[in-house]
């Protein structure tokens, strides 16, 4: 009893292979009549590869804005939550030149870094010392003020102590204030 369904298993897939086989053959024969089209097989594949937009992680000059002109961006958080959001493709090239994200695709590129983690890095690099004065510093400062436009980037982002943070930001706000009026 125990050996009719397999045997009938066997039956269906021996009566089931015969007319795959067939339509194989059947293409095989198409495909490989003309003599000319597999002497031009290798060289298709080589006109295809260039199409295939391969990426380089560090090379930004690789990215194309998508239709709406951004270049989606993805990275996580402290916490190890995904976040996506899509930037300005200037900005996107500029943190892959500086080390700060990789290409994914033409269209990707993943931030390396979470805050906390950018934060470190630059402080590291920095050696705590304070940009400004060369004290002790464990503060981060945007060189260019992120109100004009000024992103956090290794090359836009210092070390500075407490105190030069605070009088640049007062500073700024004050320039800010005195700009808009
Ligand atoms: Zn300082």
């Amino acid at each position: 009893a125990a050996q009719s369904p397999g045997a009938a298993a066997e039956t269906a897939a021996s009566t089931a292979a015969p007319p795959k086989k067939r339509r194989r053959r059947g293409k095989r024969k198409k495909a490989g009549a003309p003599a000319s089209v597999a002497a031009a097989e290798p060289i298709v594949p080589a006109e295809v590869k260039p199409k295939s937009h391969k990426t380089a992680p560090g090379d930004a000059s690789m990215l194309r804005p998508t239709r709406a002109g951004f270049i989606r961006m993805r990275g996580k958080t402290d916490n190890g939550r995904r976040w996506y959001q899509e930037v300005d493709p200037e900005l996107a090239m500029t943190l892959v030149r500086e080390h700060a994200a990789v290409v994914i695709n033409r269209h990707t590129i993943r931030r390396i870094y979470s805050n906390k983690e950018f934060r470190r890095m630059i402080l590291t690099r920095d050696n705590y010392i304070c940009h400004f004065c060369g004290k002790y510093g464990d503060t981060i400062d945007h060189l260019l003020p992120r109100a004009k436009g000024g992103h956090t980037t290794p090359v836009n982002c210092v070390c500075a102590c407490n105190e030069c943070n605070q009088s640049k930001a007062d500073r700024d706000l004050e320039e800010f204030i005195g700009s808009a009026e």
